[in-house]
């Protein structure tokens, strides 16, 4: 049976945040957001996710000040995470973290490192090398030792498998 979307009566903090990115695809739009997808038509192709579901949850994000939509080349709009969107960043970056730390037998898919000294920023920007705090536009994604794309990828997953600073556009 599916959760209600809202606990109700619950007054804590993170039962609220829940309500907003704790949605199945939510926090995966955030991430992709993150890595520089901009247009439905990426997002979609890349999650794979039903339109009519991604439809509802991009408005859902922008309604709560996640995603900033603005009109894009060609009359489309454009998705980018807004500075409360940003914020997420230490939520996604510890997720995939604990990701890699049980259920990635392969090894990394990504690794996230300070472009302007090659360190990997903790998940709250803290960069071991330089000492910088470090914000995502200034990090680059590498693929790790269990990145693997197949030759049937879309193209969204093939640019997602280069090196490429976070936040810069996909397309
Ligand atoms: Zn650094």
């Amino acid at each position: 049976m599916a959760l209600p979307r809202e606990y109700l009566g619950q007054s804590c903090s993170i039962a609220r945040a829940l309500e907003v990115v704790g949605e199945r695809w939510s926090l995966l739009i955030v991430r992709d957001a993150f890595f520089g997808l901009r247009r439905f038509s990426d997002f979609s192709a890349h999650l794979q996710i039903p339109r009519a579901v991604l439809t509802e949850r991009l408005e859902f994000l922008v309604g709560e000040g996640v995603l900033g939509r603005t009109p894009g080349p060609g009359r489309r709009f454009e998705y980018e995470l807004t500075d409360k969107g940003l914020e997420l960043w230490p939520v996604v970056r510890t997720l995939s973290q604990w990701g890699d730390a049980h259920y990635a037998p392969d090894g990394r898919r990504r690794v996230f490192v300070h472009a302007g000294c090659g360190g990997e920023p903790d998940p709250l920007g803290g960069c071991p090398v330089c000492g910088e705090t470090v914000v995502p536009a200034a990090m680059v994604m590498v693929p790790g030792p269990g990145m693997a794309t197949g030759p049937d990828a879309d193209p969204i997953s093939v640019a997602l498998s280069l090196p490429r600073p976070l936040l810069e556009p996909v397309t």
